[in-house]
């Protein structure tokens, strides 16, 4: 695994976070994206090596939403950039992670992701992340 690709963070309003984040970090973002599949909003900000993204909710049925409800707003996710996403899998697997996504699927960001799940790594949800 490389280096962090980003740090994802569930925010209840992402117009506000989007205003927040900008004055926090002197700058503006330089992508948003919706991810209809997820029902998720996405907001990406350039941080040197890594990114931010803030992700906000688009339905009450997204996986967001329903975050949101349990924990309030806050660090979501962390992702890691990797070469070969098939090969993570499969070592994960293997070494007894317990996968969210058993097959990588597209994200936003031009990117092909899979999740495992926060049991496995101690309470973090973390993010396998491929340039597609
Ligand atoms: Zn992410």
């Amino acid at each position: 695994m490389n280096k962090i690709e980003h740090i994802g963070i569930a925010v209840k309003n992402i117009k506000e976070a989007t205003e927040t984040y900008e004055a926090l970090l002197n700058k503006k973002p330089y992508k948003e994206e919706e991810v209809e599949s997820e029902g998720v909003k996405t907001v990406f900000f350039e941080t040197g090596e890594s990114k931010i993204e803030l992700l906000g909710a688009t339905s009450d049925q997204s996986p967001i939403a329903k975050y949101l409800d349990k924990k309030g707003e806050g660090i979501h996710h962390i992702a890691f950039a990797v070469d070969d996403i098939n090969f993570e899998i499969q070592r994960l697997e293997a070494k007894g992670f317990q996968l969210i996504n058993q097959k990588a699927k597209p994200g936003a960001d031009g990117k092909i992701i899979a999740f495992l799940h926060p049991k496995s790594n101690h309470g973090v949800l973390v993010e396998l992340c491929q340039d597609a």
